[in-house]
């Protein structure tokens, strides 16, 4: 049984508000949202984060990046939206399975 709390809400395991999936990945509202919509997109394939990324996984990281757009309009995102992917523990990183944040609906602080 893997610890991967992502995991299993892949599986079903872990109850999640999931607003978008199909065959490669999953989004759904982050438990904690930091702004009016805070969504988290991840592959099915469990990989760690961005570092965990390998040659073989060229197509599913491609589609994950033309989703994210169609997610967010889905969203209501038409005005813009933020994506960020922490990768490791120096980067912020909490859940080791590569999500990527989509953040909007309101005003962001400027990076
Ligand atoms: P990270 O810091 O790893 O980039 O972000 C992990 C995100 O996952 C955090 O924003 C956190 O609020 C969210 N998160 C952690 N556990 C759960 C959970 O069980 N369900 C949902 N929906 N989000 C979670
Ligand atoms: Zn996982």
């Amino acid at each position: 049984m893997t610890d991967c709390i992502f995991c299993k809400i892949l599986d079903g395991g872990i109850p999640a508000d999931i607003v978008y999936e199909d065959g490669h990945c999953l989004a759904f509202r982050d438990i904690n949202p930091k702004a009016p919509v805070h969504l988290l997109v991840i592959p099915r394939k469990h990989i760690e984060s961005l570092d965990g990324l390998g040659a073989e996984d060229k197509e599913l990281i491609s589609h994950m990046m033309l989703t994210i757009p169609r997610i967010a309009k889905q969203q209501g995102l038409v005005e813009g939206y933020r994506t960020i992917a922490n990768t490791g523990k120096g980067g912020g990183q909490e859940v080791f399975h590569l999500h990527f944040h989509i953040l909007g609906g309101g005003e962001l602080h400027p990076m």
